[in-house]
């Protein structure tokens, strides 16, 4: 670990060294490149100098003062007793990491002497914020792992993404304590965080007091067809009328404008895909894309078994691999939407109604916003001209629509696969 963690971490008592971090702690330290769950580089350049000051005190970040403030009397005056004396050199930086721009501070223990701010400058100071950055975000496969020191690299690059949470009532079996609570649960994590949000229902599994939950905390739902049926394995006719059965049941409660297809598959040729899609629009609703596909509906399935086998410690691990990887899935498609579009497109994030995001969706929302994220509903975000595009997806797997509009990405990067090898290979499933 380099020297300057080491001189946070010496400012912390043993035991708040020793819990567990808001984010991605795993069970073993990996160097780069040094094993498969590792990601093959880690690039981080630094850009710039945005201030470069001596200061006299402790190392200090917006991240850190919120980890102190919930910090008990005995650590708050462990912290104290470090806080008099030092002088520190801050160069605070603006870098490149993975393809993002972000502020990041570089804090120098100067002991008792201003040295000139212009080291910020020097290739010896670079080299001491790229390692530190490597150290921090245990070699970029969790960029905000420093955070809890005061080490975050802070976003300059903010997105926008919706929400969406598909298989209501419930997706990968039902919760032990029933799907009502888990559902409070759930909702309480978007309503606390004024995140909007959007539901997806089979309406043929029922349970229609869950829907009235959803509606009742003023979140909006949309049509997942009436038995999540997959397009390309059933006639076109029984599943157009598994939409439309779905429909007429959730109209009785609320306008119906949004549809999702099951497993994201909209039609293995053409002529299905295209004579599917005027169907729904003839409905009147508006196709609800993804952009963000991600693994987390297995995770959420091996989450719940971990719970049922009473394996604690496991379902925490895949809790924290949760959040890392819908972080991951969305950096992916953040990059692939810049690539083909030259900006920063609005972005659909699917998720589902599991007992993964009842316990740990607070936690995914707050590391999102961490690393830019703005929540915004869903009716904007497709307004982004880019789910206008035409579609030339013809296929049997359900992927991103980013993947729909230029499918040359799916089959270049294949990023989709090689994330959940690393997950398989470290949980299995
Ligand atoms: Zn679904």
């Amino acid at each position: 670990m380099h020297r300057w963690l080491l001189l946070a971490l010496a400012g912390c008592s043993p035991s708040l060294a020793e819990q567990p971090l808001p984010l991605g702690v795993e069970d073993v330290v990996v160097g780069l490149g040094g094993s498969a769950t590792a990601p093959p580089t880690c690039a981080i350049q630094v850009q710039g100098t945005l201030e470069a000051a001596n200061y006299r005190g402790q190392p200090s970040s917006p991240s850190l003062e919120d980890t102190r403030a919930a910090w008990t009397a005995e650590e708050q005056g462990f912290a104290m007793a470090e806080d008099h004396g030092s002088t520190f050199l801050r160069c605070r930086y603006k870098v490149q990491v993975e393809g993002f721009s972000w502020r990041y501070d570089l804090t120098k223990d100067t002991t008792f002497e201003d040295v000139d701010p212009a080291w910020c400058e020097t290739q010896a100071a670079h080299a001491e914020a790229v390692d530190q950055i490597v150290s921090s975000t245990r070699g970029c496969r969790d960029l905000h792992h420093g955070a809890y020191w005061g080490f975050d690299l802070v976003p300059l690059e903010r997105f926008r993404v919706a929400v969406t949470l598909d298989d209501i009532p419930w997706n990968a079996g039902p919760p032990a304590e029933g799907a009502a609570k888990a559902t409070d649960r759930l909702l309480a994590a978007m309503t606390e965080r004024r995140v909007p949000a959007t539901g997806f229902v089979n309406c043929g599994r029922g349970e229609e007091a869950i829907w009235q939950q959803w509606r009742a905390a003023g979140f909006e739902l949309g049509n997942h067809q009436a038995d999540h049926d997959n397009l390309n394995k059933t006639p076109q006719e029984r599943w157009l009328a598994g939409v439309q059965s779905c429909n007429e049941a959730l109209a009785k409660g609320a306008p119906v404008r949004f549809f999702r297809y099951p497993y994201l598959r909209n039609g293995d040729s053409e002529a299905l895909r295209d004579t599917t899609r005027a169907a729904l629009l003839g409905m009147g609703l508006t196709i609800a894309r993804v952009s963000v596909d991600n693994h987390e509906w297995k995770l959420a399935d091996l989450y719940a078994k971990a719970l049922a086998a009473g394996d604690a410690d496991r379902a925490e691990d895949i809790a924290r691999a949760y959040a890392l990887h819908v972080l991951d899935a969305t950096r992916h498609f953040r990059r692939l939407g810049r690539a083909q579009e030259g900006r920063e497109i609005d972005h659909v994030l699917l998720l589902h109604a599991n007992t993964l995001a009842a316990d740990h969706l607070g936690w995914l929302l707050d590391a999102l916003r961490a690393d830019g994220a703005d929540f915004i509903p869903l009716e904007q975000a497709l307004k982004d001209p880019i789910y206008a595009k035409p579609d030339r997806f013809v296929g049997t797997g359900g992927v991103s629509w980013l993947y729909h509009t230029d499918p040359s990405g799916f089959h270049a990067d294949n990023w989709d696969d090689a994330a959940w090898a690393r997950l398989a290979a470290r949980f299995g499933g």
